[in-house]
C-alpha cells in the first residue's frame, strides 16, 4: 500500500482536487485575511490561492472548538469510543494516502516515493497507535488516611492550538494531534504556509471518519496573523507548537501576555554525529551523510555536523563527498528520486547563504556549490555539499536545513564531546563506538534528548521525540505526549 509505483504521478497531479477555504465546526469556510499564494518547488508553478485567517477568523475557530469540547461530544464519549473513532480515522488516511503523499509531494518538494512510504505510513501509525491508547491510562487513587479518599484523575486539558512546520507536514501534525485527540480534548491546527492543502484534506477526513463537527478546526494563514492570534488567543488551554527557536520562543511570549497557556515548544537542532577512533568511519561516515541530506537536509534532526579524529578528517571528507555525488536532486514526481526539490526559493537562497559565508571564512568545499541545481525547470532544487570547517564557523553553529554537512576534526574525546555540546541546540545526538564503555559514558554526557548509537533517525511511536536547550522541551509520540494534552485534578472525599 505505501509503494509508490507507475510513473503517471505529474498527471495526476494536474487533476488533483485541493481544499482551498478554511474547515471551521465541520465546514469550509472563506477567511477574511489576505489569501495564501503557495508555489510548487517541484517546478515554480502557482498553486490555488488558499483563504487564510485573520485574528476574529481564529477566534471564531476556538470558540467553535470550545463549544464542541463542553459540550462532550467528543470529550464526553468513552476513551475507547474515541479510539475507535481514531483508528477509522488512520483507515481513512490509509485510503487515501497515494493523494495526500501527491499533495506533499506537490506542495513541499518531496519525493514521491518518501511522502508515501515514510510519511504517510507514519501519519497512519501514529494516529492508530494513539487510537489504541486512548482507553489504555489508568488513573491513580494514592494510599492516603483511613478516614478519607484522594482520587488523582487526568482530564482534557479543553482546546489544543497545534502549530506546525512544513519539512514533514503531516508527520508533525500527527504527532500534535493524535495525542491531543486521544484524551478528549477539541483542537485548532494551523499549518505553515507552504502545507495547507494537505492538512485541509486531513481535517475532511477526519469528518469523514465520524470525529465530530467543532473537534478539528484548520485556519490556514499566515504566522503573524493566524500562528500569533492562536497564540495569544485567551481561550486556548495549551500550545503545541515544531518550528524554529525564534518562533518558538515567541509564543512563550504570546502566553505570557494573555492567559499563560501551557506552550510545548519542538525547535531546531544541530545534530552531532560522533565517530570514535574505534568506530567503523565508512559506515559512520556514509550514515551520517545520508541523514543529512535526507529530505533534503530539512530536518531538525539532520546530522548536519561529523566529528571524526582530526586524522581520520580528509578520508572523512572523502566517503561524505562521495555520498554528495551520488544524492543529486531529481524530480519528486519520479518513483525513482531520493532527493527533490527545497520548499521555497526563499529557503533555497538562505541555504546558498550559509554555504557561501562559509567558505568565505575558511571552510574547505569537499563537494556541492552554492549555486543553485537544476532538477526540473523553474523548481528550486539545491545539490548536497560537504564542507571541512571548524567548530566556530557559523555553519557550524546554526541551523541550516538544507542538505549541507559540516566536517570537523576532533582532538580527544573530551575535545569531541565539548565540540558536540558546544551549540544552543540539544535535540539529537549520534554516537558511534564499539566499546561498551564509551557508548554508555558519552551517551549520559552528550546534551540532547536524543542519542542514537551505532545507528541514526530510528525511532517508534513508544519512544518520546524531543531535545533540551535551545531545542526545546516538548516531546511528542509515545504514551508521554498524551499527558501534554491533560491536567491533573485531586479530588479528596472525606469517608468519615
Ligand atoms: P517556523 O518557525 O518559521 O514556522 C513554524 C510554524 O510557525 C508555521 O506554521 C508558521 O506559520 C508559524 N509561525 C511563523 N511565525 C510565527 C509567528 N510570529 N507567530 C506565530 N506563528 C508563527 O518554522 P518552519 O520554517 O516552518 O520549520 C523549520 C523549523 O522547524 C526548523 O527550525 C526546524 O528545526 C524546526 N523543526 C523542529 C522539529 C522538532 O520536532 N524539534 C521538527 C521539524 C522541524
Amino acid at each position: 500500500m505505501f509503494t509508490a509505483t507507475g510513473n503517471d504521478w505529474a498527471q495526476r497531479a494536474a487533476v488533483l482536487r485541493l481544499r482551498t477555504r478554511m474547515f471551521i465546526d465541520g465546514e469550509w469556510v472563506d477567511g477574511s485575511a489576505e489569501p495564501l499564494s503557495p508555489i510548487s518547488p517541484r517546478d515554480g508553478r502557482e498553486l490555488p490561492s488558499i483563504s487564510a485567517a485573520s485574528a476574529q477568523d481564529v477566534d471564531h475557530a476556538v470558540r467553535s472548538a470550545r463549544r464542541s469540547f463542553e459540550s462532550g461530544v467528543w470529550s464526553g464519549l468513552a476513551p475507547r469510543e474515541r479510539g475507535q473513532l481514531l483508528i477509522a480515522f488512520a483507515q481513512k488516511i490509509h485510503d487515501e494516502a497515494e493523494e495526500l503523499a501527491l499533495t506533499i509531494s506537490l506542495e513541499m518538494g518531496k519525493p514521491i516515493r518518501e511522502a508515501l512510504q515514510t510519511e504517510l505510513r507514519a501519519v497512519v501509525n501514529c494516529f492508530r497507535w494513539y487510537g489504541e491508547a486512548a482507553d489504555k491510562a489508568l488513573d491513580e487513587v494514592p494510599v492516603t488516611a483511613p478516614g478519607s479518599l484522594a482520587l488523582v484523575t487526568r482530564e482534557a486539558a479543553g482546546v489544543v492550538a497545534a502549530v506546525v512546520p512544513w519539512n514533514f507536514p503531516l508527520t508533525m501534525t500527527a504527532w500534535k494531534l493524535a495525542p491531543a485527540l486521544a484524551v478528549g480534548n477539541s483542537v485548532v491546527l494551523k499549518p505553515a504556509e507552504h502545507t495547507t492543502f494537505s492538512a485541509l484534506r486531513l481535517a475532511e477526513l477526519a469528518h469523514e471518519a465520524g470525529i465530530p463537527a467543532g473537534v478539528l478546526n484548520v485556519t490556514p494563514g499566515t504566522g503573524q496573523i493566524a500562528g500569533r492570534a492562536l497564540g495569544e488567543h485567551p481561550d486556548v488551554d495549551v500550545v503545541t507548537f515544531t518550528g524554529s527557536p525564534e518562533v518558538g520562543r515567541k509564543f512563550l511570549g504570546y502566553s505570557a501576555a494573555s492567559n499563560g497557556k501551557r506552550v510545548w515548544p519542538e525547535l531546531g537542532g544541530k545534530t552531532a554525529s560522533l565517530v570514535m577512533p574505534d568506530a567503523d568511519l565508512e559506515r559512520a561516515v556514509r550514515a551520517t551523510a545520508d541523514g543529512c541530506f535526507y529530505n533534503q537536509g530539512q530536518m531538525c534532526t539532520a546530522s548536519s555536523r561529523l566529528l571524526v579524529p582530526r586524522a581520520q578528517r580528509d578520508r572523512a571528507l572523502e566517503i561524505a563527498a562521495d555520498v554528495a555525488r551520488t544524492s543529486l536532486p531529481s524530480d519528486p514526481f519520479s518513483i525513482s528520486t531520493g532527493m527533490g526539490a527545497i520548499v521555497s526559493e526563499r529557503q533555497l537562497q538562505s541555504i546558498s547563504g550559509f554555504v557561501e559565508r562559509a567558505q568565505e571564512q575558511g571552510g574547505e568545499l569537499a563537494a556541492g556549490t552554492a549555486e543553485r541545481f537544476t532538477a526540473v525547470d523553474g523548481g528550486s532544487y539545491f545539490a548536497p555539499v560537504v564542507l571541512g570547517v571548524t567548530p566556530a564557523h557559523e555553519i557550524a553553529q546554526r541551523e541550516v536545513f538544507g542538505p549541507v554537512l559540516s566536517v570537523i576534526g576532533y582532538d580527544d574525546v573530551e575535545d569531541a564531546l565539548a565540540i558536540a555540546n558546544g551549540t544552543e541546540f540539544g535535540l539529537a545526538a549520534a554516537l558511534w563506538s564499539n566499546d561498551l564503555t564509551t557508548v554508555h559514558t558519552l551517551s549520559r554526557r552528550l546534551r540532547a534528548g536524543i542519542v542514537w548509537v551505532n545507528c541514526f533517525e530510528e525511532g517508534d511511536m513508544t519512544v518520546p521525540f524531543g531535545g533540551v536547550k535551545g531545542s526545546g522541551f516538548g516531546r511528542d509520540k509515545s504514551l508521554h505526549a498524551m499527558e501534554k494534552f491533560t491536567d491533573l485534578k485531586t479530588t479528596w472525599i472525606a469517608l468519615s
